[in-house]
Order: C-alpha cells, then sequence, then structure tokens
C-alpha cells in the first residue's frame, strides 16, 4: 500500500504551445493580437504597488458592478473568476452533482476539450452528443432533452467556430428545468451581423430562466489572456451557488490589480468596437485566401476558422493536418491541430493581424506548392 494508491488522478488538460521561441507567429490559442485597451496600460502605469500589501475585495464589488452595468443587470447575477476556465470550473463542482450513466451532463463531441477534463476532475459523468457534418446541432437538439444532470456548450463552438440558433438554446433551457444549463460565451463579441432571433448571445434570456448561466472572458475580444478575467451571469440564486463554492475554496480570486484592469476595459466600448471589427474584416479577408488555396471552411463567428485542408501530394492522404501544422510550425507558424478521427483534417487557425496571416497565406503557398 502507498500513497500514491490514493492518489485523485486525471488526465490533464493540454493547453496550446505558449512557445518560447523569438519571432514566431502565435495563431494557436485564440489570444488577440492587438493590446488590451489604452486605458488599461494607464491604470498599468499608475498601479500604487504598496496596494499589493493588502488583500483584493473578496467580493469583486468593483468589476462585478461595472459588468453589471455594462449588461444592465440587477447586482447579485454576476459571478467573476480567473478566467473563465476558473469561472466553468467552479460552476461544474456546484450545479452539476449526483450524475450517474442515467443521468451524465450532456455537451458535443466536437467542443472545448476541457469540459471533459472537469467532468473527470470533479467525478461527474458526461455524454458527448454527435455534432452534424457541418458540425451544427441544428437536427440533434433534442438530443438535450434526454435525461441529464446539467448541459454545457460554447456559442459560438470551439473548436468550429459554429453558432447555435438561439430558438435552439432556448428549447434546450426551456426543456430542462431541473438541470443547469451552461452556455459558454467565450467568442460570443465576434458574432456579428446577426439578427436576434437568430444566432447571438442569449443573455437577455436569463430573467426568464433561472437555470440558465451564461459565461463570459475577458481573454479573448479584450485582449486580456493574460491578466485572467472571467464572468458568469444567471439568475441570483445560481450566482449564490456560485459565491457559496467559491467562498469554500480561495475567497480572494482576483488581484487588485486584475480588478482595476478588468473595470478600465469595460469602460471603453469604443475600444472594444473597434478591434473587433479590425479581427472580423482580418476574418472575411482569410477565409477567402485560404479557400483560394484549396481550404474548405465551415463558416466561422469566433476569432479563428476551422479550416479543413486540402489534399495535397506531398504527403499520405488523410495525413495533411498533421503535415501542414508540421510544416508551418517549422516555419515558426504555430496552429491547433486534434489528432481525432473527426477532426484530424482540419487546422484551427487564430485570427491574427494582416501582417501574421499574409506570412501565414504565404507559408502556406509554399507548402501546398
Ligand atoms: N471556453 C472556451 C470555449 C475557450 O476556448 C476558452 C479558451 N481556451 C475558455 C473557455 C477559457 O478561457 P479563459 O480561461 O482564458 O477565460
Amino acid at each position: 500500500m502507498s500513497w500514491e494508491n490514493n492518489v485523485r488522478r486525471v488526465t490533464p488538460y493540454i493547453p496550446g504551445e505558449q512557445p518560447k521561441v523569438n519571432g514566431i507567429i502565435k495563431l494557436n490559442t485564440n489570444e488577440n493580437p492587438y493590446p488590451p485597451s489604452p486605458k488599461v496600460q494607464e491604470v498599468l502605469k499608475n498601479f500604487d504597488y504598496s496596494k499589493l500589501t493588502l488583500y483584493p475585495d473578496p467580493n469583486c464589488t468593483k468589476l462585478v458592478e461595472a459588468i453589471v452595468d455594462y449588461h444592465s443587470l440587477r447586482p447579485g447575477q454576476v459571478f467573476v473568476g480567473v478566467g473563465s476556465d476558473d469561472v466553468i470550473s467552479t460552476a461544474f463542482m456546484a450545479f452539476f452533482n449526483n450524475t450517474d450513466d442515467e443521468h451524465p451532463i450532456l455537451f458535443p463531441d466536437v467542443t472545448y476539450s476541457f469540459y471533459k477534463v472537469w467532468a473527470d476532475v470533479h467525478n461527474v459523468k458526461y455524454k458527448e452528443i454527435p455534432l452534424n457534418e457541418d458540425f451544427l446541432m441544428y437536427d440533434n437538439c433534442d438530443e438535450y432533452f434526454k435525461s441529464n444532470r446539467g448541459i454545457i456548450f460554447p456559442n459560438p463552438n470551439a473548436p468550429t467556430g459554429r453558432p447555435v440558433v438561439l430558438k435552439c438554446i432556448e428549447e434546450i433551457v426551456s426543456n430542462n428545468p431541473n438541470s443547469v444549463v451552461i452556455i459558454d460565451e467565450a467568442y460570443i463579441d465576434f458574432v456579428t451581423n446577426y439578427s436576434p432571433d437568430n444566432f447571438g448571445t442569449c443573455l437577455d434570456m436569463i430573467n426568464n430562466y433561472d437555470n440558465l448561466l451564461v459565461v463570459r472572458t475577458f481573454s479573448k475580444s479584450r485582449s486580456m489572456a493574460g491578466m485572467r478575467i472571467g464572468y458568469a451571469v444567471g439568475s441570483e440564486k445560481l450566482i449564490k451557488y456560485l459565491n457559496d463554492v467559491k467562498f469554500s475554496i480561495n475567497s480572494y480570486t482576483m488581484s487588485n490589480l486584475a480588478l482595476e484592469c478588468g473595470v478600465a476595459s469595460i469602460e471603453d466600448d469604443n475600444y472594444f468596437n473597434e478591434q473587433i471589427k479590425r479581427i472580423c474584416k482580418t476574418r472575411s479577408n482569410t477565409v477567402a485566401r485560404l479557400q483560394d488555396l484549396g481550404f474548405s471552411i465551415p463558416r466561422s463567428w469566433a476569432n479563428f476558422v476551422f479550416a479543413k485542408c486540402p489534399k495535397t501530394e506531398n504527403c499520405l492522404e488523410g495525413s495533411e493536418g498533421i503535415y501542414i501544422f508540421n510544416a508551418l510550425k517549422k516555419r515558426k507558424i504555430y496552429v491547433r491541430h486534434w489528432n481525432e478521427p473527426k477532426i484530424k483534417d482540419y487546422l484551427r487557425i487564430t485570427i491574427g493581424t494582416d501582417e501574421q496571416m499574409n506570412a501565414l497565406i504565404s507559408a502556406l503557398e509554399e507548402i501546398l506548392k
């Protein structure tokens, strides 16, 4: 007998590489290529470092208030955490209990791979619901009406960039009054030109359904992946349960600095909207150029595209994904590839600056010639 028999063994999530090499083009973790708002920079410049002697506000009041104002909510409807990973992990602990094989939590078979890891680490049973061949769940929304103890999916989905229609989300939430439904809106700000009854945020639904939790992050559209800020919006009841779990683990989750920077970012809406427009424009140009090179791309609504690689004589049929991934890496361009049957022919490519995308296209031209 050894202490190792009693270890909680988990297969951890594998984050995208954060290479230490200079001069790379990093299109592998959906970071924003532009800096955060200049107002955030001001906070950093003027930050009184003696404040670090004090514990931060455990209730994160100023940041919560800023988010409440921004979305016109009621106080008590917002929970903040150390990135949305922290928020979602806390939600798994709070809401996804008492699962068994007949009552698993449900999520799509192609989705954010962290969901499986949180399920395992928190001892939650799960069932994956297959997406259709266009990576959509239109036809199989009713799979989510089957017996379950919770539901989670991103909208738009990752790594596919595909959206879920609002009608489908509402049906899932209303048909599951006994489960908490978490919609992970990490990439929602990049959904542009939608009509409200089609694609887009389901924030407006939270006042009608006390079992709906919407999760957002400052890591993508707000260029602050390194600061670690995420939040959840939902009924006062849901938020109270989240806080109960948080205050049972670590009351001081967010640093003084992160709280102040978060508020500064929220207050600069002009800058925020400009950066989003820029990224969406680069996204359309990139899609057209990748298509010219033979990639097929299901329409993406996020700050990345999920591109199916063209056949090339330079590698064996069926290994184009990994071949192009490695060839790009050799040229110091990092994208993301998963060696899983359903998606092995695809690369997930983050939308960077126009210059970065030019370099990507030139490299691909060379690789595919
Ligand atoms: N949800 C999805 C769908 C994501 O892709 C990510 C980023 N990897 C996250 C949540 C977590 O983001 P963060 O913890 O940086 O807020």
